[in-house]
């Protein structure tokens, strides 16, 4: 006996197999299991504190500030591009406005993202699979002939694609896009970001017959929030929008993206996508040495294609250690996509593999601090001496944050949008405290560093700086400015800054400055703190070794 429901219901709806997402497949798993399973990023998002937002208002469909931030994003104008609840929801847009059930078909190549197939199978459209090439190659010509005459109005092609990581060369893209003229083509880029593919954002805002997928789940590590966007020419995107619900995107949704996109973020962004991609470019040629593994691509997502010896054997035991992945058998036989987590969850996913790295953990810190007066964000990593990119919005104060990274030996990304119409005084001070608890962040425990540091005289003016990071702030400064600003930055702030590292670093700093000049007074003290600051922060002997008689820093 059928039920109402049953014998009510759509038939393609019936025949619907539940989505193919790691939800599904790992339902196993607790809740502490390591996530290397759904290509999200493995970083939460900036910034911190409960979002304090009127939601008794109904949002804006489309929300003003965010369309303008996501089109200034991926360059094109704001009516070229609709915000959509995650890129999912855009593909499932753009079905149902553009295929009649039972007469219209997309067209995929195989194996790619299941979702274009699920949403076309749920709206009644056909779908025309053209399998890509031996080595997961997409051949443009062999697309054009296998879509032709098949009554297809969406033709997807995901660059990088999912699961493979393959990306698709954009003139390809073109090559499709003008032959099949009648035809919609659907780049989906949802992990462009960690590529060197260039975007066909601006081509799609200009053309008849191109439309871009985009997200903010991937690169901006907010897939919770379901934020993604389509873009096309004005018209494209007028038409699709039509089939979407009246109010598409949650107000908590819409805030987390504005704040995910601020512009003072947007360092810290691109720092932590090059972490995501210099992880995945040094656990290839790791996991390539394991004798469980067949083989590894290394495409242009944030994960890797595996394809393993025993996928029976590498599941039980990766079930064994907690850790999810997706296995990936309609790929390649034993496929397997495994997402780049951190450093700490990568280093249990290589233990699944046969591969124990030893050594120590990585000193890294990356913090956010936003008040009404400044926007902040550094990231650091106390163990490699690049990248070294500081902006203030004072440019003698980006020398000196500069000059203490340079002579600290350690990379400092930092970013600060600050009430510069008033002065330079919050700034420069925020900018203090931001890097001081990301110093403080990164030594953790403060294990195995030498602890004390000196630096002496530099030039014709002498700075002297001596610090003990003991956890215990203090501070003294001894030295006289005569000019009261060098360019934007008011000489006055030394003294400041120099209590602002000691309180948020945690550290016991005096600084003595003598000299003539005030540039080069200025200038020594920041270097010298550099130079004090290596010696105090650098592994010394015992990396466990606590440097303390008390045994407790
Ligand atoms: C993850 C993913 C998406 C969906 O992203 P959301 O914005 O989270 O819906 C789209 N396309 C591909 C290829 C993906 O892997």
């Amino acid at each position: 006996m059928s039920t109402l429901a049953a014998r009510l219901a759509r038939p393609e709806v019936l025949q619907l197999s539940p989505f193919d997402i790691s939800a599904n497949a790992n339902v196993e798993f607790g809740p502490n299991a390591i996530k290397l399973d759904a290509n999200e990023n493995p970083f939460a998002p900036l910034g911190d504190g409960p979002l304090a937002v009127n939601v008794n208002r109904y949002p804006e469909p489309q929300p003003r500030g965010l369309v303008a931030a996501m089109a200034a994003l991926y360059g094109v104008d704001s009516d070229r591009l609709v915000i959509t609840r995650g890129a999912d929801d855009a593909i499932d847009m753009l079905l149902r406005a553009f295929c009649r059930p039972q007469v219209d078909a997309i067209a995929i190549s195989s194996p790619t993202f299941t979702a274009y197939q699920h949403f076309a199978n749920l709206q009644g459209a056909r779908v025309v699979d053209v399998p890509l090439g031996p080595n997961f190659d997409f051949g443009a010509e062999r697309f054009i002939a296998g879509v032709r005459g098949q009554g297809v109005k969406l033709a997807f092609i995901c660059s990088p694609n999912n699961p493979t990581g393959n990306e698709v060369d954009p003139a390809a893209v073109l090559r499709v896009a003008d032959a099949l003229d009648e035809v919609i083509v659907v780049v989906d880029e949802a992990y462009l970001e960690f590529s060197s593919t260039p975007s066909l954002a601006i081509a799609a805002s200009a053309r008849p017959n191109l439309v871009v997928l985009k997200t903010l789940s991937k690169a901006y590590g907010l897939a919770g929030a379901r934020v993604g966007a389509a873009i096309g020419n004005a018209d494209l995107i007028a038409i699709a929008s039509r089939v979407l619900p009246p109010y598409p995107l949650p107000t908590l949704s819409i805030e987390a993206a504005l704040a995910a996109l601020n512009p003072a973020r947007r360092a810290l962004h691109e720092e932590r996508i090059n972490r995501i991609k210099s992880e995945r470019d040094r656990l290839a040629p790791l996991l390539a040495t394991s004798p469980l593994i067949r083989s590894v691509r290394n495409g242009g997502g944030n994960f890797l294609f595996l394809e393993v010896e025993d996928p029976e054997a590498r599941a039980s035991e990766l079930r064994r250690l907690g850790i999810r992945v997706r296995f990936r058998p309609q790929a390649a036989p034993g496929g397997l996509r495994l997402t780049i987590g951190t450093e700490a969850e990568n280093a249990a996913a290589l233990s699944a593999f046969g591969i124990n790295e030893r050594g120590n953990c990585a000193r890294k810190a990356d913090v956010v601090r936003e008040t009404k007066e400044t926007s902040i964000a550094v990231a650091i990593d106390l163990d490699s001496p690049s990248p070294r990119r500081v902006h203030t919005g004072i440019p003698f104060y980006d020398h000196m944050l500069d000059q203490v990274a340079a002579h600290g030996g350690f990379s400092l990304v930092l970013e600060c949008d600050g009430d510069l119409e008033i002065d330079a005084h919050h700034s420069v001070e925020d900018c203090a405290i931001t890097l001081g608890t990301a110093l403080s962040n990164a030594l953790g425990e403060r294990r195995g560093i030498g602890r004390f540091g000196f630096a002496l005289p530099m030039d014709e003016a002498e700075a002297q700086v001596l610090i003990d990071v003991s956890g215990r702030p203090f501070s003294r400064f001894e030295g006289q400015f005569s000019a009261s600003h060098i360019g934007d930055y008011p000489t006055e702030m030394t003294e400041h800054v120099f209590r602002s590292f000691a309180d948020s670093l945690g550290a016991a700093i005096h600084v003595r400055v003598e000299g003539d000049n005030d540039h080069h007074k200025t200038e020594a003290c920041f270097k010298a703190f550099g130079r004090a600051l290596r010696q105090a922060i650098r592994f010394d002997g015992d990396a466990q070794a606590l440097p303390s008689t008390k045994g407790v820093l």
